[in-house]
């Protein structure tokens, strides 16, 4: 297996993985969703709250704001820590929300004891108070995965697809492909085609269909894919796919050992 690193932003990582099944990625993609911890709130307690939205909502709406560690690793698992899952600082932190209005609360209001911690993104729009409304909320922030819920899913946008080998044949230079890509993927060069970015071709071959010379092909490589993993700012890119890489070749492991068991 290759590895080629192609982009990587906080928030965004594309990379080529050369050699593997279109299992192999999948596997990513899904770890990337559902198997690396990250924190949420859990539970809260509404102490009050006149909005004009239903407690159940209100829960809806913390549960789902990104929430950042200076360093994830200082938190476990509930149900792996010391404490057998009855609450400590290691795998529970608290939060509170206190707010009168008129104003609108956002997540940037949310404070929370641990000094470590903190909402990926201080705008989120919580809910409009009117003149004299009140929320007065106090929660319990947990670390989990995705495949527990949805609000640990530390990865949004998750996607493989196979990179792309376009060939040029005999071609007139008559520019149809080039109009008809819908990535730019093609360009005109001294009265020839030329294929500038193959990665960001979606393999929807508009480009074969247009040329009546038949001189372009469009095939999918079958054991390259380009993978694109976004996150909701709650963890890094690169720790994200760190993470889910590590989730993959841990349960590897053990499968090996269990079969080392049975031989
Ligand atoms: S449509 Fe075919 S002939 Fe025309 S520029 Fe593209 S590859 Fe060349
Ligand atoms: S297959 Fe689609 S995206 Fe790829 S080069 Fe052809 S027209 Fe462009
Ligand atoms: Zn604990």
């Amino acid at each position: 297996m290759q590895v080629e690193l192609i982009e990587l932003s906080e928030k965004r990582i594309r990379f080529l993985l050369k050699g593997v099944t279109p299992a192999f990625a999948n596997a990513i993609r899904r770890a990337s969703l559902s198997e690396v911890p990250t924190l949420a709130v859990d539970e809260i307690n509404i102490y009050d709250n006149t909005s004009v939205l239903f407690d159940e909502q209100m829960a809806l709406r913390l549960g789902l704001i990104p929430i950042q560690a200076e360093d994830l690793d200082l938190y476990v698992l509930r149900d792996e820590c010391e404490c057998g899952g009855a609450g400590c600082p290691a795998c529970q932190m608290t939060m509170m929300l206190s707010a009168e209005g008129p104003c609108t609360v956002h997540s940037g209001d949310i404070r929370f004891e641990d000094p470590g911690v903190k909402v990926a993104y201080e705008n989120i729009p919580i809910v409009i108070l009117g003149e004299g409304e009140k929320l007065v909320v106090e929660g319990m922030i947990t670390l989990d995965k995705g495949s527990t819920h949805a609000k640990w899913q530390g990865g949004t946008r998750c996607g493989y697809k196979n990179l792309s080998e376009i060939t040029i044949g005999e071609c007139d230079g008559c520019g149809r492909c080039v109009e008809v890509c819908p990535r730019d993927v093609l360009e005109m060069d001294g009265g020839r085609v030329k294929v500038t970015d193959p990665m960001s071709c979606n393999l929807c071959k508009l480009c074969v269909k247009e040329c009546n010379a038949e001189a372009i092909e469009v095939v999918p490589i079958a054991d390259t894919f380009v993978m694109v993993i976004v996150t909701d700012g709650s963890i890094s890119a690169r720790d994200l796919v760190a993470g889910a890489a590590k989730d993959i070749g841990d349960r590897a492991g053990l499968l090996g050992q269990k079969l080392g068991e049975l031989a």
